[in-house]
């Protein structure tokens, strides 16, 4: 499923080990660094208007999900928020769009206790008359217990896969607003249009599954894609039951491949995707009640087979199935 994003960054960006640091380098949502008695998780994103927002979109909606995509990461290493770097880099000094854009920044970041320690800001400038967008890259750090931190290697066979909440609802709105889908605009649209806007960060959920899970990730690509992750840097498969897939309400008002196509591989969800043994089923479900958020078990670990498939995706009667989609990728 590595598609030309993760082909560069493997060619151009992934090294063997070295520095001072310990660290089990690139590749996880995070890296988990060693330094005296702390471990800490260290991530980064960068987020661009016309990439990842509408060219309309609420600047405190940017504010919002530039960090919350990060902390999302944070989440995923079950690690507690502890402050962020912000660059910046804009084509003028907008004092509406900056207090909006900061606003929504910092209501998250003071939810968070996560303190703005420093960044960079600078001016983009037209060139050949074509103006380089609003880019915002965060840099964000938490703190874990010496020892503990999820990493997306150490799924074992057999292990239960779960995710958290529901599926492909941001992915339908995207559709709709680019006109491509046709999504009547309910109840559960708007739902899905908040999900998309303001995604919250699943950080208690990650500090839970610090006992219990055996691998997790964030899952900001696309389910498939980033469950995909999980299982090359554990070296396993997995099979997937599609009828217990969490699907978003909103995928109930367009067709079934649709709806398919965006629980799997659809983006923007940032739940959490990841693997713990079968003696943890009742402490998970338990998590489920105290969080009030669904966590649904969609499939287990199994072991590769000839061909190296990550996937056996397996329809109601348990028949499997060929699916075409695959998650987002910059350079796809
Ligand atoms: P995420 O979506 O959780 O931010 P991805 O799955 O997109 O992470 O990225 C895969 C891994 O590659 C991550 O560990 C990320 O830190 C790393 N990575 C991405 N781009 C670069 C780069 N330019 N240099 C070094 N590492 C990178
Ligand atoms: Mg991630």
């Amino acid at each position: 499923m590595a598609g030309g994003e993760f082909a560069l960054i493997d060619r151009y960006f992934t090294h063997s080990p070295f520095g001072q640091w310990i660290s089990q380098g690139v590749g996880d949502d995070c890296a988990l660094i060693d330094v005296g008695g702390v471990r800490m998780a260290v991530t980064t994103d960068m987020m661009s208007i016309g990439t990842h927002f509408f060219p309309d979109a609420k600047p405190r909606n940017v504010g919002h999900k530039a960090l919350a995509t990060n902390l999302s990461d944070l989440a995923a290493a079950g690690a507690s928020p502890r402050a962020f770097f912000l660059s910046i880099a804009l084509p003028e000094a907008d004092a509406v769009w900056l207090s909006e854009f900061s606003a929504g920044l910092m209501d998250l970041a003071h939810r968070y206790d996560c303190a703005l320690l420093g960044g960079d800001t600078v001016r983009t400038v037209k060139v050949n008359g074509v103006q380089a967008p609003h880019t915002i890259s965060i840099t964000a750090i938490g703190e874990l217990a010496p020892g503990l931190g999820l990493m997306r290697s150490g799924a074992h066979i057999n292990d239960d896969i779960w995710v958290s909440g529901t599926l492909g609802g941001p992915f339908a709105v995207v559709e709709k607003r680019y006109g491509i889908w046709n999504v009547p605009q309910g109840e559960a649209y708007v739902r899905a249009e908040k999900e998309l806007d303001i995604p919250e960060p699943r950080i208690a959920l990650g500090q839970e599954l610090l006992r219990v899970a055996t691998a997790c990730a964030d899952i900001s690509d696309g389910f498939l894609q980033d469950l995909g992750h999980i299982l090359d840097r554990s070296g396993v498969a997995a099979e997937i039951e599609l009828n217990r897939i969490p699907m978003h309400e909103v995928l109930k008002e367009i067709s079934s491949n649709q709806a398919m196509q965006a629980a799997l591989s659809g983006g923007d969800d940032y739940e959490l995707v990841w693997t713990a043994p079968v003696s943890a089923r009742e402490q998970i479900q338990a998590m489920s009640q105290r969080l009030n958020l669904p966590l649904t078990r969609v499939g287990r670990v199994v072991e590769r087979n000839q061909e190296n498939q990550s996937f056996r995706l397996l329809d109601v009667t348990g028949q499997p199935v060929e699916v075409n989609f695959t998650g987002f990728d910059h350079f796809g």
